[in-house]
């Protein structure tokens, strides 16, 4: 079943990876917004990657909804561990993205000044590239990036960027691959530390199959990481329903052996969510 956040605020609920998280969707309520549209999205399939200005919450919307449930919290004398931005697609392709965050964790502070919840951007990184979004992005105490694949050819059937989609001078055609090099060097020139984001599993798609937990495609993902440097690493499993109905979920056991080897690789700091 295609899981959708109905509200420009949602929860706050346990998440497995943040905590007690308070969700700040910047998208449309009612479909998926996103240049990728990954196997396991949680949101379902999705054929858009452009919005109209007027599907989306504007600056003064999202302020007033989020103000609102702070005061809201924090009359019950709540805190929570995360304000996040995660959604139905992509937060930081919403255009007024560069002013969203800085006035998101201005509020944060404003409502809890002891001692703030983390702002945490649950990001695609396709958007790093941008120096604006780069710049919002250092107003967020925690940021998560993703990277699922350690070849250009298990990116493109994982992640399936949106043909059509454009950024800067690169437009997508036929060949999502090819902007598998930009990413990286976006990662690599990633400015703020940031934790890895990246969810393990096998199976098979369209007639291809996915895997990007061993052999080669293992190895290349972790001399990606040697070059790109993350703060932290995530690895973890599916959790929800997925789009396409061939995927295996990795066992506790699995994903914990796949973190220890990052650590006996030289990542200091890797945890394993499941
Ligand atoms: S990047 Fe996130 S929102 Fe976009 S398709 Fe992938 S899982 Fe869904």
């Amino acid at each position: 079943m295609t899981f959708f956040h109905k509200h420009i605020i949602t929860g706050p609920i346990r998440s497995r990876r943040l905590g007690v998280s308070l969700g700040v969707n910047l998208l449309p309520v009612t479909e998926k917004l996103c240049n990728y549209d990954c196997v396991y999205c949680e949101c379902g399939w999705d054929t858009r990657w452009e919005a109209d200005p007027a599907e989306l919450p504007t600056l003064q919307e999202i302020e007033e909804a989020l103000r609102t449930a702070l005061q809201k919290l924090k009359a019950e004398g709540t805190r929570p561990d995360s304000i996040t931005f995660s959604g139905n697609g992509e937060p930081t392709i919403h255009p007024q993205f560069p002013q969203i965050a800085p006035m998101t964790a201005a509020c944060v502070r404003e409502s809890y000044p002891e001692n703030p919840p983390l702002v945490t951007v649950i990001s695609n990184a396709t958007q790093i590239g941008r120096p604006e979004i780069v710049e919002a992005l250092g107003h967020c105490t925690k940021v998560l990036l993703k990277l699922d694949a350690g070849t250009p050819q298990m990116y493109a059937r994982i992640n399936q960027l949106q043909k059509g989609f454009k950024l800067g001078s690169y437009e997508v055609k036929d060949d999502p691959e090819s902007y598998y090099p930009q990413l990286l060097r976006n990662l690599e020139n990633y400015p703020h530390p940031f934790t890895m984001q990246t969810l393990l599993f096998r199976g098979e798609h369209d007639g291809m199959p996915i895997d990007n937990t061993s052999g080669a495609e293992w190895e290349a993902y972790i001399q990606r990481l040697q070059r790109i440097k993350p703060a932290s690493i995530m690895l973890y499993g599916l959790d929800r329903e997925t789009p396409a109905k061939a995927l295996k979920k990795l066992s506790k056991e699995e994903l914990e052996a796949h973190a220890d080897e990052l650590r006996r690789r030289g990542f200091q700091s890797v945890q394993a969510f499941y």
